[in-house]
């Protein structure tokens, strides 16, 4: 799959090496029911067991091979831009760091990420700046976007690593294809718990790619900005809205553009059906989870499971269902024991990054507040 994209700008044995080495931990199919006679099974596929225990780290690690691939070639230092709502940041610190000539400073809103998050953001690590923004991921992002427009910054060889990046957005359509490889049937629903819709466009890539899958679901917490525009054709961003599912707390998805640009309304309503689970939802949905599968799911995942009941009871479609599991349940102890009444155990790999030294500057929401932080 990497060949197919990457050839000959790199030669196919470095793609490999450069697949191997981003792409070193399990990404397991794990069967909550499996198929009956009339219905298709019900699979979550795990996707966080990375080092920071998110999906993003799949996009952010390959990334970090590909960039550093090139800046090796190139000889020139470059400064990673990216603005994050939780997870991005540490995967993208955490796949860079110890790389040569790459700098990274990355942008999070402040007080609006869970405490293990931030923690995980503002690990020091080499080469590796924190800033909290006194704003929201929104301004976050949109300071990502003027920094690339401002004059004092136009030597300083800026590069993003958000999901508009298409260095890590095409890596991701390689676990669509790796899970209906260990389904072994063709055909399937997946669902993609959405934010900024970069996981869910590198579904549809694999599927333009030539994957047979049926249909994707857009999960999205109460930001509804994507069901709204589905139904309605309203396509006026919004201001976001915190939820327990806070790293999809998106009020308008950068990648909106590029599915729009792909398809028109009428083709993205066949391929996808899309819809909004409020915060009490998905607190009920993790225990209804919990206890009829004795399944543990964050609250993103558990936003996709909702979606998926609430997709089979509306259409009466039974193919098998794919739900993208996006973190590990250990990143929100406390929503998880809200939800079912225990906490899930933590991963040795996350225990060592919260016993880590921390570093971060806080700033206002301007994009000039940068400054100091790029030029240094
Ligand atoms: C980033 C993130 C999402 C949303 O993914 P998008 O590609 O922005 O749609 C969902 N769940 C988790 C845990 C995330 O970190």
């Amino acid at each position: 799959m990497f060949r197919a994209w990457l050839q000959p700008a790199i030669d196919g044995l470095r793609i490999d090496t450069i697949a191997a080495s981003a792409l070193n931990f399990d990404i397991p199919l794990v069967t909550l029911v499996p198929a009956s006679k009339t219905l298709g099974g019900l699979y979550v596929l795990e996707l966080f067991h990375g080092p920071t225990l998110s999906f993003k780290d799949v996009g952010a690690r390959s990334m970090a091979h590909l960039v550093s691939h090139f800046s090796r070639a190139s000889g020139e230092a470059l400064t990673i831009l990216v603005a994050t709502s939780g997870d991005t940041g540490s995967a993208v610190a955490d796949g860079f760091s110890g790389l040569p000539g790459v700098r990274v400073v990355l942008l999070y809103p402040k007080g609006q990420v869970s405490p293990l998050q931030e923690r995980q953001l503002i690990v020091r690590r080499p080469g590796v700046t924190a800033l909290a923004v006194e704003g929201t991921f929104d301004d976050c992002q949109r300071m990502v976007k003027e920094a690339f427009a401002l004059q004092d910054l136009s030597n300083a060889n800026l590069t993003s690593a958000n999901s508009i990046n298409i260095g890590r957005l095409m890596p991701q359509s390689v676990y669509y294809m790796h899970a209906v490889a260990q389904l072994g049937e063709a055909d399937v629903l997946f669902v993609t718990p959405s934010g900024n819709l970069g996981n869910l466009t590198a579904g549809v890539l694999a599927r333009r790619s030539g994957l047979p899958v049926r249909r994707f679901v857009a999960a999205h917490n109460a930001n509804a900005f994507f069901p709204d525009y589905l139904t309605s054709g309203d396509d006026s961003f919004r201001d976001s809205i915190r939820t327990l599912s806070n790293a999809m707390d998106v009020g308008a998805p950068s990648n909106f553009e590029r599915l729009a640009s792909l398809y028109s309304r009428n083709e993205l309503a066949d391929l996808l059906w899309s819809t909004s689970v409020s915060d009490e939802e998905t607190l009920v949905s993790m225990k209804q989870v919990y206890d009829d599968y004795g399944y543990i799911a964050d609250p993103h995942t558990a936003v996709g499971l909702d979606a998926a009941r609430r997709y089979r009871e509306t259409d009466g479609d039974r193919a098998p269902v794919i739900v993208l599991s996006t973190a590990h349940p250990a990143k929100f102890p406390l929503t998880v024991k809200n939800a079912i009444g225990i906490e899930p155990e933590t991963p040795a790999r996350l225990a060592k990054l919260l016993a880590a030294e921390t570093s971060v500057s806080t700033i206002a929401r301007e994009t000039n507040a940068l400054l100091p932080h790029i030029a240094a």
